[in-house]
């Protein structure tokens, strides 16, 4: 008999929450496909009494997927578990995820509540929750830094009034293993009726420990782990989805008898689907996912792996869907071959976005000889993912070299009209950026800007990064091209078009979640 072990994703929610990885509607529901596809049993798609925009794409993917969970967060408010609830409806499988802080660090400096008005907050909850859905989870938000006895009091009360998952966050990263397995065994201990819930854990990487943190519960009891694609999240983050199952699925000798239903082949094509729609690239040296996670630069590593690989690797590239980086197309590839490749990175993509995507593929085979699958990943962030846009990119031509004033003519359709302006600077890039911000009458201030190279070779394609900041706000554009002026252009204009949308939502402070 195995015991599973279910995988909670809240990239879209406490991932997404954290700067630089705001996503818009397409964005969010691309990414829900892609969970749904990697075989996640809850997607937490967001806040909705947060703002109309995470209203609206809770809505959009309880309505869209069918194979997980839904899930909308509410505090323990009536306003909060009735958006909830609303923006669940139509959903396959709703759950909604209520939360209170139960540590006395938070009643007395946030909540300004006595314990137990607290308890009485719970109670009245989860009864208000389990009248929009019978999926109900409640979190005790940290956790690990309230009175253990209290605690157990609050769970009870909660699993009485009908929570059946009870999640313990670690909202602070302070915990560490020993101490979140002795928690985990107390309250297995002491909750009256424990059986009838799933215990869940949500941890945060403050101290590195969130994914040390989450299994030593696992080994405790715990049968959720709440966790994020390339452990994004609050601060250092959230504990990283593809280390637990990989961890789980890696040594079966010390989680005997459990198991996870992710389909693993499916993490690194989420995780390069995320990384390109945020524009955060994942640290080289990341367990997993980073790019020399399976290299072996040692002399003695390369001559063992060649002989028998089972010498120096654990796990195989292929059981997390990693290609090798072998050539895959060139400009002779037709549009089924192209179909296929994209499948096999875990990319579905139809109608419109396909032919945008196979055009923009074309184009690049014309220009470059050899076509990667990164390449592919570049052209499918540039042609799917940006459909939300005010600012379109038509044309640009540069003159610059070794003399003054580089001059940089840009050609945009602005809200389908368009514009055309030429300005100089003191760098192309500079000249570039002065005639955008010229033709879209943008304020924002430009933070950052930073130049990769997708694949290796001369004629690799340039992938831009450009942080804008403006009223507060920060978000990162993406552009890639094999001209790095014109993948400038596109992520100085992406970035743009994400601050235009967060302008869209009137977004008033937004609370947070656990
Ligand atoms: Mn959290």
């Amino acid at each position: 008999m195995t015991d599973t072990v279910r995988i909670f994703d809240t990239t879209l929610r406490d991932g997404e929450q954290s700067p630089g990885c705001s996503m818009n509607l397409a964005e969010k529901l691309t990414l829900a496909r892609q969970l749904e596809r990697l075989g996640v049993d809850v997607i937490e798609a967001g806040f909705p009494i947060a703002s109309d925009g995470d209203f609206e794409s809770v809505r959009a993917i309880a309505r869209e997927i069918r194979g997980a969970s839904v899930c909308g967060l509410a505090r323990t408010g009536q306003a909060d578990v009735e958006r909830a609830g609303q923006a669940l409806e139509g959903a396959a499988r709703p759950r909604i995820h209520t939360f209170i802080a139960t540590s006395d660090i938070h009643l007395e400096h946030k909540l300004r509540m006595s314990r137990e008005r607290v308890l009485e907050e719970v109670d009245r909850a989860v009864r208000q929750a389990l009248s929009y859905c019978d999926d109900v989870e409640f979190s005790a938000e940290d956790a690990t830094r309230s009175d253990w006895d209290y605690l157990v009091r609050v769970f009870t009360v909660a699993l009485d009034a009908g929570a059946r998952t009870l999640n313990v966050p670690d909202t602070v990263g302070y915990t560490t293993p020993d101490e979140m397995a002795a928690l985990f065994r107390h309250l297995k201990a002491h909750i009256p009726g424990i059986e009838r819930a799933v215990l869940s854990t949500h941890c945060h990487d403050d101290l590195g420990l969130a994914v040390a943190n989450s299994l030593a519960a696992v080994r405790a009891g715990a049968r959720q782990v709440e966790c994020t694609v390339n452990g994004i999240g609050e601060r250092a983050g959230n504990t990283a989805m593809e280390e637990v199952v990989m961890a789980i699925r890696t040594r079966p000798d010390v989680y005997a008898g459990i198991a996870t239903r992710i389909h693993t082949e499916e993490i690194y094509p989420s995780s390069r689907l995320l990384s390109s729609i945020i524009g955060v690239a994942v640290q080289p040296n990341k367990a997993v996912v980073g790019a020399n996670a399976f290299a072996h630069e040692a002399g003695i590593h390369q001559d063992g792996v060649l002989k028998a690989a089972i010498t120096y690797e654990i796990m195989t590239p292929r059981s997390i869907g990693r290609p090798s980086n072998e050539l895959v197309l060139g400009k002779h590839s037709g549009r089924h071959a192209f179909r296929d490749r994209l499948a096999e990175l875990g990319f579905a993509l139809e109608g419109d976005e396909f032919e945008r995507a196979f055009k923009r593929f074309k184009d690049l085979a014309d220009k470059k000889k050899s076509i990667f699958n990164e390449d592919l990943e570049a052209i499918v962030a540039d042609a799917v993912l940006q459909t939300d846009e005010r600012f379109h990119f038509q044309q640009l031509t540069v003159l610059s070299g070794s003399f003054p004033m580089p001059t940089a003519t840009v050609e945009l359709l602005i809200d389908g009209q368009p514009r055309k302006t030429t300005a100089t600077g003191v760098g192309p890039v500079d000249a570039i950026f002065k005639a955008v911000t010229e033709l879209t009458e943008t304020k924002s201030e430009l933070v950052r800007y930073q130049v990769n190279a997708i694949t290796a070779g001369l004629d690799a394609q340039g992938e831009v990064a450009v942080t804008l900041s403006e009223g507060g706000r920060r978000v990162i554009g993406h552009g890639a091209h094999y001209d790095v002026l014109v993948a400038s252009a596109k992520a100085y204009i992406h970035a743009l078009n994400k601050l235009e949308w967060h302008k869209k939502r009137h977004q008033v402070a937004e609370p947070k979640g656990v």
